[in-house]
């Protein structure tokens, strides 16, 4: 990516045929389908690119067997074939960019002969709609076999497993790569920059907008032929500019993740617990050296905040515990996330948001002309790119030319294979567990920020002790992946914030630093910035409880 100051003067040259407001994962798969096809594209994020829902996901790249459930079980051939939709994506989005998204086995222990008959046929239903899309067919293992492959689950009463496949991905850097990739094909992107109205031109269509520059506090104005409004549960603020006279469509319901050291529950394979008190399902699954557990689903009221709640964190260990041999506990927690999800109102508005379905729905407003695109999942990113940018050039009255996304390697895919970590590691001497880290973040790409080893030896140091992550990585991000707070860097760019609050609060220091040398901050501002950071953490670790004992 070039440096955020370029990115402000070229967006606000010229007329762009295409805006994207939005850069998480429906705007920056909007951005990249439309340059690809030749549009030239402006994407804007309020925020960092992926600091919404986008990095807050259980980081699945799946059908979703629970809604294949619900599909059947309600004869919803709309929910069915979202599955099935999802489950052909999910090979676009390993195949495009292997360093970030892979394949994994899923288990559903079984304690009666009963649901395990009831979880086979289900699972060879999901292989059966998957069809040629399937990654491994399911399967039951027997008891011995489960607790080999999952030593951690309750044994007592286990029948066994039924095995089943989906992918796991990294959505923070998916994002990041889908911005890269827009960028390298001639787009413009800028985080930071908050969409705050419209002018309007011919027939009263939206002919540019004014954006705040949330850094700085400019305004600067965008001309723009098409805007495609991708900002999540932001829609309908955004939908209401355009038009005031919509009625809101977003019903946000908000999710938690908890994660735990790995050996809280050892294996390399994904627990899905099929049936939770409130009618759901949860999952336990290996991240980065992590176990990653999650999700609830509570629709979002003008009390919620973007925090783990202590009864959040209790609802999922009420949920898991009964599979594992070793409950955990609420004080074993290392990190955690919340997120909304940017669900669509189904018409009357009394449906529980866990039985919404994740579908999307591109909404066009012929009174300004806007495109939004509304709803839909992680995994359905592309296809709901595509839907859209056909849409805005049905109504640009040009060709509907065709997407070039769904076999088009993204950033740092070119050249990697499983071997890269090990290759890096030799060639630059690196400890392992750093190599398999940028290699898993960065792909190929990480040999550009490895470069900067030239410019300064030093920068092979550790951010701090215990996590993989180097300052050379730090400096790379803040150089060429518009980086700009400590947030940006330890959340969303190298993932240290999930890998544990407490190795992130003890980075920070540094990496501000590291920032204001590369930003050329004044006196003063690193300091407020590792304040406001060392904040930010503690009200997680305050509303979880865990701050409890250290008063
Ligand atoms: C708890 C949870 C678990 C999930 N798990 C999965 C999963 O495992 N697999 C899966 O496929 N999906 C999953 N999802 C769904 C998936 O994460 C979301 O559907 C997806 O990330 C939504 O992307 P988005 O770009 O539409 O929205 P967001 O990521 O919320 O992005 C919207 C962006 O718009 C920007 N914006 C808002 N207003 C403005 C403005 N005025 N100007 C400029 N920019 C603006 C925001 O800053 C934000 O970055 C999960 C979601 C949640 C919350």
């Amino acid at each position: 990516m070039k440096h955020r100051t370029e990115e402000k003067v070229s967006a606000t040259q010229g007329t762009f045929d295409v805006c994207v407001i939005g850069g998480g994962a429906s705007g920056a798969g909007c951005a990249l389908d439309a340059q690809l096809r030749g549009l030239k594209t402006v994407l804007l994020d309020a925020g960092d690119f992926a600091s919404a829902a986008s990095s807050a996901s259980t980081k699945l790249v799946h059908g979703g067997v629970r809604y294949l459930e619900q599909a059947i079980k309600s004869f919803n051939l709309e929910e069915y074939r979202m599955v099935k939709n999802a489950l052909r994506e999910r090979l676009y989005m390993l195949a495009n960019a292997p360093h970030l998204a892979h394949q994994a086995q899923f288990l559903v222990p079984v304690y009666s002969w009963a649901r395990a008959a009831y979880y086979l046929v289900g699972m060879k239903l999901y292989d059966a709609v998957a069809a040629e899309s399937n990654l491994f067919p399911s399967r039951f293992l027997s008891r011995v076999e489960t607790l080999k492959t999952m030593p951690g689950l309750k044994a007592r009463g286990l029948r066994g497993a039924v095995s089943y496949s989906d992918g796991q991905f990294d959505d923070a850097r998916y994002d990041l790569a889908l911005i890269e990739t827009f960028v390298a094909a001639g787009g413009t992107a800028l985080n930071y920059a908050r969409v705050t109205g419209f002018e309007r031109g011919d027939r009263g269509m939206l002919a540019s907008a004014t954006a705040r520059d949330e850094l700085s506090g400019e305004t600067f104005s965008v001309s723009v032929k098409k805007f495609v409004n991708a900002t999540g549960t932001g829609a309908d603020k955004i939908r209401r500019l355009a038009n005031p006279m919509l009625a809101a469509r977003m019903r946000p319901s908000k999710g938690v993740h908890l994660l735990f050291s790995a050996e809280t529950f050892a294996g390399t394979d994904a627990l899905f617990v099929p049936h939770t008190e409130d009618g759901r399902v949860i999952f336990a699954v290996p991240w980065q050296g992590r176990l990653l557990v999650g999700t609830t689903d509570e629709e979002v009221t003008p009390a919620t905040r973007m925090l783990v709640t202590k009864d959040e964190a209790e609802y999922l260990l009420r949920q898991l515990n009964p599979y594992l041999e070793t409950p955990l506990r609420r004080q074993q927690t290392v990190s955690g996330m919340a997120g909304l999800r940017p669900l669509v109102a189904a018409g009357h508005g009394q449906t529980a948001t866990s039985r919404l379905i994740r579908d999307h729905e591109v909404e066009l407003d012929s009174s300004s002309g806007m495109v939004s695109i509304l709803g839909g999942k992680w995994t359905t990113h592309r296809l709901m790119a595509e839907d859209t940018i056909d849409a805005v050039q049905r109504e640009m009255g040009g060709p509907v030319t065709p997407s070039a996304t769904r076999q088009h390697p993204l950033a740092g895919a070119a050249g990697y294979d499983k071997g890269f970590s090990k290759d890096i590691e030799k060639e630059y001497s690196l400890p392992a567990d750093v190599a398999k880290h940028l290699a898993g973040k960065f792909g190929t790409t990480a040999l550009k920020a490895l470069q900067l080893l030239n410019e300064n030896p030093t920068w092979n140091r550790r951010i701090a002790a215990g996590l993989p992550v180097i300052e050379a990585e730090i400096i790379f991000c803040i150089r060429y992946e518009m980086a700009e707070t400590i947030e940006d860097l330890l959340a969303r760019r190298t993932g240290a914030q999930l890998h544990g609050w407490k190795e992130a609060i003890e980075a920070a220091p540094r990496v501000a630093e590291l920032l204001a040398q590369e930003k050329r901050w004044g006196p003063g501002r690193s300091a407020s910035a590792v304040s406001e950071y060392t904040t930010r953490i503690a009200s997680f670790l305050n509303e979880l409880g865990l701050n409890e004992g250290k008063k």
